[in-house]
């Protein structure tokens, strides 16, 4: 059973994009399964600092195979402008494969995300304005353009002309905007198509077949469990699942073949944009999390909000995923820390919860009920075993492992990729 899903379990930003390219030395395959261009990993490794929005992580390593899976929704300007970006800083895209079943982002999805976040005002989601949210929702509509008609021009422009007159109705009489021309669309996509046809293939089959022979694959997931689609803060979510169940489906595989799950867990906890969020500091101890750990995203720029860990979110996190263990990010952004502390249960309407509550209201109203920790002033940067941490830290490692229930297996204390303690 060799396939490993790897999970963020909070509000994504966990620092996922270190942990696969870590984990992937030991793999053949890497596989992302659902998000777009919005997740933006940071991998620092071999003297390179590179933003991925949509290629897997695991791309740095010559022998990985990277596939982006059926769950994926690709804009294919984005994908190659990535490809580029990769081959001129020496790194070689060409192992890499796209499902022909992927949805497209196409030009009115930006355009409409545009308008629609400008209409909805204070009430906006706060998205990445990618073209996302709009693209998901066609696919769910079964009016989405699939990677795999770019190869049919008659079948691409019937399905395309269907589709854009209802969009430049809505283009133009709600919105106030101008049409957008389809000549100009199939012209740029056809051409994107030529350089896309090499890496489109069938990747449920390559990935079965590469499982047969015992080849390794992490399947590797965006964003994190708080932000899933159903189990997440909706509306405050993502437009796809982020939990291990949808792996299975976007890379077409079952679930006999998964033996790891690894939940990629912040040592504290951020969140970007709007909606609940117990644990939140505020203060100033927030606000040195934020700076020690340079909380600004990736593709957005947006300053994230800080806390502090929250094992409430953990224990959901743990039961929706099946996580078989945690890789801890970010330990070393603790070290002086003063009154460290981590949340136990929420209080809400007079009741404990030890669970994530039943419905959301509960959830905006909880209060955290902390427990204070001792803290390290060590710097842990430099720290390369697991037995060379400071005694507070490890104790502070071996509190989050018994409220989460899930071993830690490796935790993290800097970007770089030998910032990393085997735990085991
Ligand atoms: P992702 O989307 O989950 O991959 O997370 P991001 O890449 O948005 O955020 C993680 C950020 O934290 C990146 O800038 C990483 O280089 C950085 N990072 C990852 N692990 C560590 C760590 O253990 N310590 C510190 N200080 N930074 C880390």
């Amino acid at each position: 059973m060799p396939a490993s899903i790897v999970v963020g379990t909070q509000w994504g930003d966990e620092g996922k994009g270190k942990a696969t390219d870590y984990l992937a030395d030991g793999m053949d395959l890497v596989v992302r399964y659902q998000g777009g261009n919005n997740a933006g990993h940071t991998i620092l490794a071999e003297g390179h600092t590179l933003k991925l929005q949509l290629i897997p992580s695991g791309v740095l390593y010559p022998h990985i195979t990277s596939v982006i899976a059926d769950g994926v929704v690709v804009d294919p300007r984005v994908l190659l402008e990535e490809m580029d970006g990769l081959s001129a800083v020496g790194v070689d895209p060409s192992r890499l494969v796209v499902s022909g079943n992927c949805h497209m982002i196409m030009p009115y999805h930006l355009e409409l995300e545009r308008v629609t976040e400008r209409f909805l005002g204070k009430n906006a989601l706060g998205t990445t304005k990618r073209g996302i949210g709009p693209a998901y929702a066609d696919k769910a509509a079964r009016i989405g353009l699939r990677v795999q008609d770019l190869f049919d021009e008659a079948i691409f422009r019937e399905k395309l002309d269907i589709v854009l007159r209802e969009k430049n109705q809505l283009l133009t009489r709600v919105y106030g905007r101008l049409p957008l021309t389809p000549d100009t669309i199939v012209e740029d996509y056809l051409r994107y198509a030529e350089r896309l046809r090499p890496l489109v293939t069938d990747t449920s089959k390559l990935l079965h077949d590469a499982l047969l022979v015992g080849k390794q694959v992490l399947l590797e997931g965006a964003q994190g469990t708080m932000l899933d689609l159903d189990k997440g803060t909706y509306p405050f979510v993502t437009s796809s699942n982020p939990v291990t169940g949808y792996a299975l489906a976007s890379a077409g595989i079952g679930p006999r073949e998964v033996d790891r799950v690894i939940g990629i867990t912040k040592a504290y906890v951020t969140r970007v944009g709007a909606g609940p969020f117990p644990t939140e500091d505020r203060g100033p101890d927030g606000q040195r999390l934020g700076e020690l750990g340079r909380e600004f995203g990736t593709v957005t720029g947006r300053k994230r909000r800080c806390g502090w860990f929250d094992a409430v979110i953990g224990r959901y996190a743990a039961r929706l995923n099946g996580l078989t263990e945690l890789f801890v990010t970010k330990l070393d952004v603790l070290s002086g820390s003063r009154g460290l502390k981590v949340c136990t249960a929420y209080r809400a309407d007079g009741e404990t919860f030890e669970d994530f509550p039943p419905h959301q209201s509960l959830f905006h109203r909880a209060e955290p009920v902390f427990e204070e920790l001792e803290g390290w002033d060590e710097d842990l940067g430099s720290v390369r075993s697991f037995g060379d941490l400071p005694n507070a830290a490890r104790k502070y490692l071996e509190r989050v492992q018994e409220l989460v229930g899930v071993p830690i297996s490796v935790v993290s204390v800097g970007p770089d990729r030998t910032q990393s303690l085997s735990a085991g």
